[in-house]
């Protein structure tokens, strides 16, 4: 190890307190300082090249040092850093609402800018409560939520969320939901299996909302995979009967496209996999290309409209960050828009698609392997103990990292969720490289959960 490593890594240890991360175990491992990206690689201090596996947990699209987004937020730079939204607009952050528009499904007409996915969620339920309370409903003040839902850290967040892992600690500062149950086809929690089962998860949502309507603003998920649940894949037909049902007992739908938008699943936005329009779409992560935070709240002119009125009417939506619109993140989301479209990226990423599903048939013979399911290059991998029973690892055995360590070995870098192993990678990644970071994916799991 160099002693510029050393040194980082000493005033990492001493200083830094890391995110989701038992700083005990931490501590006693050599740390990782990652010092440059290239493409999907990500280059380390001592020079080490890894594959950026899960795409810097979630956010990166293209790659990393993309010469369109390096460039837009270079020239923007020059110009304006930052100033206020707050009644001023700047030229990146009006351009970038009009981009959004063009590509979000139809019906989307507003962008409502944030710094983070946690700040965006926070904002869609505000403005669905207070959406109510300007259209004389104001009984309306309850969400839905899903079991396995993960929606950020922000105590609003939190509440709607449903990863009791992350969660439980903070019950006595969260406001209650109703919980309909996950969209989680390998343990379904009503026991049937798709496709008999006609997407009835899909069902108790629409129970929850027939009894209880009266009192609930909306129904917030996200739309095809519960990503931090663990990578949990809905069956088709979910969306759009969940769609119905909002329609139906007039209740607001919130797609939660954080973690799926920006081609994740295959299409821009997830909700597109089912020609749905939610009120309110929230989007974060991939927005800048995995560059800068940036998050946005877009929703309908229906929704929109309601918020107008005489200044003294006080219907303004009083939320706001100071960085909301901050132009060089505006400007690094633009350079990731012209990237998707310069380089036809939806339309290459199809053929990536296709190789990965040919080649994660292979990992379901594994023994360990209890499922595997994927939405477009949105990879989740749960290994059980027992295949037979679905019996999971106890969580002392550490499984998904054992995996994650092997693989780290061979130069690639992932994050499991607990038993399942979590492959994303940037969708700018090569078939050459996606190819390598199956294969050792597949012998990191052979390792962990047969050798040993
Ligand atoms: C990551 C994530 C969030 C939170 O975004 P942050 O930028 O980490 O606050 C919200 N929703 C979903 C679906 C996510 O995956």
């Amino acid at each position: 190890m160099t002693d510029r490593t050393k040194k980082l890594g000493e005033y990492d240890r001493n200083f830094v307190w890391h995110p989701f991360t038992q700083m005990k175990d931490y501590e006693k491992e050599e740390p990782i300082v990652i010092e440059e990206g290239d493409g999907v690689y990500l280059v380390d201090s001592e020079g080490r090249r890894y594959i950026d596996g899960v795409s810097s947990l979630w956010v990166n699209i293209h790659g990393h040092k993309v010469p369109e987004i390096d460039e837009a937020i270079k020239d923007q730079v020059e110009k304006l850093s930052h100033s206020t939204l707050l009644g001023v607009t700047n030229p990146p952050a009006a351009e970038l609402a009009k981009e959004l528009i063009e590509i979000c499904p139809k019906g989307l007409r507003k962008v409502f800018y944030s710094g983070d996915g946690a700040s965006a969620v926070e904002v869609a339920l505000k403005m669905a409560l207070q959406y109510w309370q300007h259209k004389g409903k104001p009984n309306k003040t309850k969400f839905v939520s899903l079991e396995y839902g993960y929606h950020g850290d922000t105590l609003g967040a939190v509440s709607v969320g449903g990863i009791d892992l992350f969660h439980s600690a903070f019950k006595p500062l969260l406001f209650e939901t109703y919980k309909a149950p996950s969209y989680y086809c390998y343990r379904c929690a009503l026991g049937k299996t798709y496709p008999s089962c006609e997407v009835a998860c899909g069902d108790e949502t629409g129970k929850i909302l027939k009894e209880h309507h009266e009192e609930i603003s909306a129904v917030i998920f996200e739309p095809y995979v519960q990503a931090a649940g663990g990578m949990i894949v809905s069956p088709p037909g979910y969306l759009k009967k969940v769609r119905q049902y909002c329609d139906e007992y007039d209740v607001l739908m919130i797609l939660d496209e954080v973690a799926t938008g920006f081609g994740r699943t295959g299409k821009m936005f997830a909700c597109e996999h089912e020609g749905v329009t939610p009120d309110i779409m929230v989007l974060g992560k991939g927005m800048t290309g995995g560059y800068l935070p940036l998050s946005a709240t877009i929703t309908t002119q229906e929704v929109y409209d309601a918020f107008l009125g005489e200044y003294d009417e006080f219907k303004t939506f009083f939320h706001g960050h100071s960085y909301s619109g901050n132009p060089l993140s505006c400007a690094a989301a633009l350079g990731n828009l012209e990237v998707f479209k310069k380089h036809n990226t939806l339309k290459k990423l199809q053929e990536k698609i296709e190789l990965l599903e040919e080649e994660l048939k292979e990992f379901k013979g594994l023994k360990h392997v209890g499922d595997v399911r994927n939405k477009g290059l949105m990879v989740g991998i749960e290994l059980v103990e027992d295949k037979e029973t679905k019996k999971p690892y106890p969580i002392k055995m550490k499984m998904g990292w054992r995996v994650a360590d092997f693989a780290r070995e061979e130069e690639v870098l992932i994050r499991p969720l607990g038993n399942v192993v979590v492959l994303m990678p940037p969708i700018g990644i090569s078939i050459e490289d996606l190819k390598k970071l199956l294969s050792v994916t597949y012998r990191a799991i052979k390792k962990a959960t047969e050798e040993s």
